[in-house]
C-alpha cells in the first residue's frame, strides 16, 4: 500500500484574531468576566457559509470581541490560535487584529498590543509556528483614529509586520485614511 502524503505545509495571510476565537474560549471568558451570552456561543460567534453581506457577516465579531477586552484575554487568544494553526498544518501565519476596539475596559492600544505579541510568542515558542502581527485601521472610524493605530504600529515596529484598512468597503471609502498610510 502506497504511503499517504504527509499534508502540505499551508500559509495563513489574512486571519482576524476577533473572528478566530474558539467558541470554548468564547464562553469560558464570558462566564469568567460575566458577560452574558444570549445564545448557544457557537452560533452566536459561527457565520452560515452564506451570510448575505460582509456588513453581517461581521456581526458574528461583536461577541468575541467583548470577551477581549482584557490583556489576558487577548494574549489567550493568540496563544490558542497559534496551537491551532499548527494543527491545521500552518507553518507560518499572519494575525490582523485593531486595537482600538479593545479598550471597552480602559486597556490602552500599546497593552492590546504587548498581549497579543505574547500570546504569538508563546505559541511559537511552543509549535514552532511562525508568526506575523498586522494592526487593523476600520474604514469606519476616523482618520485621526488609523493616525493613532499607525503610531502603536511603528512603536511596536519589532512584533507589527503591516497595517491593514479592515472594515466594510461598500460603505466606507479608502482615502479618508491616507495620511495613516
Ligand atoms: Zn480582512
Amino acid at each position: 500500500m502506497p504511503l499517504q502524503n504527509p499534508p502540505a505545509p499551508r500559509h495563513e495571510l489574512h486571519c482576524h484574531l476577533d473572528g478566530s476565537v474558539r467558541p470554548g474560549t468564547v464562553a469560558e471568558l464570558a462566564r469568567a468576566q460575566g458577560v452574558p451570552l444570549d445564545g448557544p456561543v457557537r452560533e452566536l460567534v459561527t457565520a452560515p457559509a452564506r451570510c448575505g453581506s460582509l456588513g453581517r457577516f461581521l456581526t458574528y465579531i461583536d461577541v468575541p470581541l467583548s470577551v477581549l477586552q482584557t490583556p489576558e484575554a487577548l494574549r489567550r487568544a493568540a496563544r490558542e490560535l497559534v496551537e491551532d494553526w499548527r494543527a491545521d498544518h500552518v507553518v507560518y501565519g499572519e494575525v490582523r487584529f485593531a486595537p482600538q476596539l479593545h479598550g471597552e475596559r480602559g486597556m490602552a492600544l500599546d497593552d492590546a498590543v504587548r498581549a497579543v505579541a505574547e500570546g504569538l510568542a508563546e505559541g511559537r515558542a511552543a509549535t514552532g509556528v511562525r508568526t506575523g502581527l498586522l494592526l487593523c485601521c476600520l474604514r469606519h472610524q476616523s482618520p485621526d483614529d488609523s493616525l493613532a493605530v499607525a503610531e502603536a504600529a511603528v512603536r511596536h515596529r519589532g512584533e507589527v509586520a503591516g497595517l491593514d484598512l479592515a472594515g466594510d468597503e461598500r460603505l466606507h471609502r479608502a482615502r479618508a485614511h491616507r495620511e495613516a498610510f
